[in-house]
């Protein structure tokens, strides 16, 4: 089975999100399902809603209403009061990595990547530090193991949020705009790092506003604007050939 088979089970379903801050409804029935091996760029305008989906995967932000439903079985219904376990559960099957990366500035690269198995998962520390030190080689920074995050380049740093996120072996990563706060220069390397996971099968969600990345690297790309989906599709027929003429004007600014 290919990894992006049409077939295969949705690692996630998305149905009917809505999430309204105050008076403002920023999620007004989204709807996106990502299978096995896709990565889905989520793309659109500031403030259409993109970070607040990614966020509601995450338990980072809890819906109003609609239901996240996991390939694991697991199925949340927002529309009734959720439980802790079920927001713990929600969490459990995604890792995020964040647009400024979130280290904890007093903890060594080594014991940023493995406070989340030991702490959280209960993974032995003999055990979080070799796989630490094997995803932080394939990054190529297994010699900044003992580096405090300060001394670090952004990409370097940003890198070390993925090996962090990867570190968790979550069903789905998430990315929400991974490389915006990175001076030019360094984002290649952390779209080289996405990349080759997105080769190795990972399954993953990135909001993000570089299209040629998500031309090469999306199996699915979902635009939004104002709250809903305006169109998803694969990316040569949403980036090239869209049919709404919001997604034409987006494309039109941006590019
Ligand atoms: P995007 O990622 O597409 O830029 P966001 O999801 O960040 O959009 O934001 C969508 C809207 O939700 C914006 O109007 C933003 O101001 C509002 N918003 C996001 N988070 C909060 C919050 N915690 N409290 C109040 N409003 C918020």
């Amino acid at each position: 089975m290919s990894p992006t088979d049409p077939n295969a089970a949705p690692v996630i379903a998305v149905r009917g999100l809505h999430k309204s801050f105050g008076d403002n409804e920023v999620l007004k029935g989204i709807d996106f399902e990502v299978r096995r091996g896709e990565v889905v760029a989520l793309i659109g305008p500031s403030g259409s809603g993109k970070t607040t989906v990614l966020r509601s995967l995450n338990s980072l932000s809890v819906p109003d209403g609609g239901t996240v439903t996991f390939a694991s079985g697991l199925e949340i219904d927002f529309s009734t009061k959720v439980s802790k376990r079920d927001l713990l559960a929600l969490r459990d099957c995604s890792a995020m990595v964040f647009q400024h990366n979130n280290l904890f500035p007093h903890k060594t690269v080594l014991e940023n990547v493995i406070e989340g198995p030991v702490q959280v998962q209960k993974v032995p520390v003999a055990v979080a530090k070799a796989d630490a030190e094997r995803l932080l080689d394939r990054v190529g920074l297994l010699e900044k193991r003992d580096d405090y995050p300060f001394e670090l380049s952004g990409g370097q740093q940003q890198r070390v949020g993925i090996v962090r996120a990867l570190a968790l072996k979550p069903d789905l990563l998430l990315f929400d705009e991974p490389t915006s706060a990175l001076d030019p220069e360094l984002v290649g390397d952390v779209l080289a790092v996405i990349k080759e996971l997105a080769d190795e099968g990972w399954t993953m969600v990135i909001v993000t506003h570089e299209l040629a990345f998500a031309r090469q690297v999306a199996t699915q790309v979902v635009f939004m604007d104002g709250g809903v989906v305006v169109e998803r599709g694969a990316p040569a027929q949403i980036l090239v050939a869209p049919t709404q003429e919001r997604t034409k004007q987006f494309l039109h600014r941006i590019l």
